[in-house]
């Protein structure tokens, strides 16, 4: 009976296969504070992967509004209630203990319940290896059903919300999740292979499907609790995300052999988006590295979490949460780690500050950042505490050690010439 040690759960876990990690791992932050719902992600993958004849439906990257949207519609709540119900059937609860976290090896405590693949190990469902469903035709119809659907006022569910609000909830409210495949360390569509045509790059540890090895028998559609592997109708095989892996391999003329962030992630206009690739040790721990801007993030700030990590998958895909939505919603979401991050990000450190200026200031994958201190700028008091701000320079190098990117924390203002070149 394999078990692979999976740190966001702080524990070991059962999945099929035995542990075997890739050198370097695919990982992302969104900022869900920042994103404005644009599609803009969605069209640049739509325009470079998935725009011919039997794609119609399939959207790899899609940004759905919480908490009554859904791509395909309901994904998570079938999800959780599939999970609720194994759970009520064993007599346990999907509960976590948050006074075990020792840091690096349990940075969220250990999750007491059962992940998908438990679940279905439990009810001794020997034809599915993790608890799942496949959407119907009909709920893979919209990217984004129920588009800015907030949640009713506080005792006035039928009427405008004419109380006002304060953080840290907000009682009417929604926001937007920016959705790709997590590239998981232990994938379920992967598992879920009868074929074994899912495999696992051991150079960047991005998920792929074989397309030639596809038969179309939907158990990763079945069974990633993501729902981020489609089935093409025409081609009767199955398609997800690709991570854009020839821009990963520096495939793409415009940065000379330098590894390149995905379509969804440079197109992002609200700069939510910040990928890159984290380095493993063999047992699949994040070898120490401060100076690389997702570790400083995930383990160093701990202001971005993994969604739903009680599904067991590990996903490499990261969150910042968002500020006003119930905290019980959001540790549903993304674990017990919820309340730390939002304090990091509502009064983030010097540092923080300067990393969050990362975001899409650069094409190419920073792997490394310095910070050349400035002055202070701003100082403001809220809740009864002190931040000041400081007018920071982050750089950010390139694999190959270049200079990619300089950002200062405040914008610098340029002004404008009396005479343009144009008006001579
Ligand atoms: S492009 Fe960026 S801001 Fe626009 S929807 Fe996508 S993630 Fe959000
Ligand atoms: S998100 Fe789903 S499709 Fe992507 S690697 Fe994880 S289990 Fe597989
Ligand atoms: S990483 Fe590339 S393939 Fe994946 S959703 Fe983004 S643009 Fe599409």
């Amino acid at each position: 009976m394999p078990k692979v040690y999976n740190w966001q759960l702080g524990r070991n876990m059962y999945y099929p296969y035995q542990e075997k990690h890739p050198r370097w791992q695919f990982a992302f932050v969104f900022n869900i504070n920042r994103c404005i719902a644009c599609q803009t992600c969605t069209m640049a993958c739509k325009s470079t992967w998935t725009f011919s004849k039997g794609q119609e439906y399939m959207w790899w990257n899609n940004v759905e509004t919480k908490p009554y949207g859904g791509y395909p519609q309901s994904w998570d709540i079938k999800l959780l209630e599939m999970l609720d119900q194994a759970h009520q059937k064993a007599g346990r609860q999907a509960v976590w203990d948050p006074g075990q976290g020792d840091g690096e090896q349990q940075p969220y405590g250990v999750y007491e319940g059962m992940t998908v693949f438990e679940a279905a190990r439990h009810a001794d469902k020997r034809e599915e290896v993790a608890v799942g469903y496949e959407p119907s035709e009909d709920e893979w119809r919209f990217p984004n059903i129920y588009e800015d659907t907030a949640t009713g006022s506080r005792d006035q569910k039928e009427s405008f919300n004419l109380e006002s609000t304060a953080l840290p909830a907000h009682h009417t409210w929604f926001f937007y999740l920016q959705r790709i495949c997590n590239h998981c360390t232990y994938p379920a569509c992967l598992s879920a292979c009868p074929r074994g045509a899912i495999y696992k790059r051991p150079e960047d540890g991005i998920v792929l499907i074989d397309q030639k090895r596809c038969r179309g028998y939907r158990k990763c559609v079945m069974q990633c609790p993501y729902k981020k592997p489609m089935f093409r109708a025409n081609t009767r095989v199955s398609e997800k995300c690709i991570a854009c892996y020839p821009r990963i391999e520096g495939g793409d003329p415009l940065t000379e052999g330098e590894p390149m962030e995905t379509r969804c992630m440079t197109a992002c206009v609200g700069k939510i988006r910040l990928q890159g690739l984290v380095r493993l040790e063999d047992d699949g721990a994040w070898a120490e590295d401060r100076q690389n801007p997702l570790y400083f993030l995930i383990k160093v700030a701990k202001v971005a979490l993994p969604l739903y990590p009680q599904f067991g998958t590990e996903p490499n895909g990261y969150y910042i949460p968002p500020r006003w939505a119930p905290r019980p919603y959001l540790r549903q979401m993304f674990g017990p780690g919820v309340d730390v991050a939002l304090e990091a990000y509502t009064f983030p450190s010097r540092e923080l500050m300067a990393v969050l200026q990362l975001f899409r200031a650069t094409q190419r994958i920073v792997f490394r950042y310095e910070i050349i201190e400035g002055e202070k700028v701003f100082e403001r008091t809220a809740n009864g505490r002190t931040w000041s701000m400081y007018n920071d320079t982050i750089i950010g190098f390139s694999k190959s050690g270049k200079e990619v990117a300089r950002v200062s924390v405040e914008e610098p203002i340029f002004i404008r010439p009396d005479v343009h070149s144009n008006l001579v």
